[in-house]
């Protein structure tokens, strides 16, 4: 092993959290942060009110507006490397929307995120192994709306998209038939699935960000490795989930699509923080079946997988509101 030892002791559930910068026209508009950054503790921060009161909240690890996609993936490695000994791993990027989900996790193609430079990883640790292991990687691609199931690897512009479901296999795992497994062996194949997949997702929508803000996307990395020494074969799964954006959309905007779509949004975001908070307090009772993305990854939540939620929050007054929300939610599963 690697890297785990350190991990092991500190448990299965991590919770990040990730500020990002004031944006050039919340400046412009004389915005100020209400953030507090602890000085001396890079894992505790403070909410500054209007009224002056302050909330601390503390999480494994606060990202600051400053700290860039290395830094952000330096802390990130050990976790997703451990799907190479075989452990089940999920990431999740949550927050309002424009807080940097998608930035975290897809990046730019000048400062690329977690889901490019994991692969990127994964692909030196498994050449440096070559000698005593044979490995294959494979990618999948999948968005979750309206508690739909879509592959974002098949491009189903001319016809109507299939619909995929969670089927449970012998082996008590979930499994979603039919879902494209792509063969990669270096990260110009990554970079150029996870583009056509982007591509694919936005199609039929007038506005991308206003779909990817409503929509989970889901990146599947499966491990194959077999041990030359002891002939041991693993497989395991590393999810990359860019979640739909957690605000509450506001009561008069709400009609008809977009009512039916925030439900949807609110439930699976619910179900997820269930889950986790249930997997963190070792209740006995874990309520996967409450939603298509808590079923989904069921077999790569709990027991021994690990799982790191990064929480995404503005630093400007205007979104204070939501930042507290989503602050309090991530203090539930942490
Ligand atoms: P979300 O996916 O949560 O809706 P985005 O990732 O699209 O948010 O981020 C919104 C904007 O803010 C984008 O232009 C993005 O490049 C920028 N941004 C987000 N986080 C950072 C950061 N840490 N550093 C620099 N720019 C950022
Ligand atoms: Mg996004």
């Amino acid at each position: 092993r690697l890297y785990n030892e350190v991990i092991e002791l500190k448990g299965n559930i991590r919770v990040f959290c990730r500020c990002r910068p004031l944006k050039q026209d919340e400046i412009e508009n004389g915005s100020t942060s209400v953030i507090d950054f602890n000085s001396s503790q890079d894992n505790e921060l403070q909410i500054i009110s209007s009224d002056c009161s302050r909330k601390q909240f503390k999480f494994d690890h606060i990202f600051r507006p400053e700290d860039n996609q290395e830094a952000v993936f330096l802390q990130t490695m050990p976790i997703v490397t451990s799907v190479l000994d075989g452990y089940n791993v999920c990431i999740f990027a949550y927050g309002q929307t424009g807080t940097g989900k998608t930035y975290t996790m897809e990046g730019t193609p000048e400062n690329r995120g977690v889901n490019y430079r994991t692969l990127e990883k994964l692909f030196t640790l498994c050449n440096d192994r070559s000698s005593i292991m044979r490995y294959e990687l494979f990618v999948s691609m999948l968005e979750v709306y309206n508690e739909k199931i879509r592959d974002l690897l098949v491009d189903n512009s001319n016809q109507p998209a299939k619909k995929l479901e969670i089927k449970q296999s012998s082996e008590g795992t979930q499994e979603v038939p039919g879902l494209v497994e792509a063969r990669v062996s270096c990260t110009d194949e990554v970079w150029e699935l996870l583009k056509s997949g982007s591509r694919v997702r936005s199609v039929g929508s007038t506005n991308a960000n206003e779909l990817s803000s409503r929509s989970h996307c889901l990146l599947r990395v499966t491990f194959m490795g077999e041990n030359l020494i002891n002939g041991q074969r693993t497989r395991s799964h590393l999810w990359l989930v860019d979640l739909a954006g957690s605000e509450r959309v506001g009561r008069i905007e709400v009609e008809g699509e977009r009512l039916k779509e925030s439900q949807f949004i609110n439930k699976s975001l619910s179900a997820l923080g269930d889950v986790i908070s249930a997997l963190a307090s070792k209740t006995s009772h874990i309520p996967y079946r409450n939603s298509k993305l808590t079923h989904m990854l069921q077999s790569s939540l709990g027991g021994d997988c690990k799982t790191l939620m990064f929480v995404q929050i503005s630093p400007s007054a205007a979104d204070l509101g939501e930042t507290l929300c989503s602050l309090n939610f991530a203090s539930r599963v942490r």
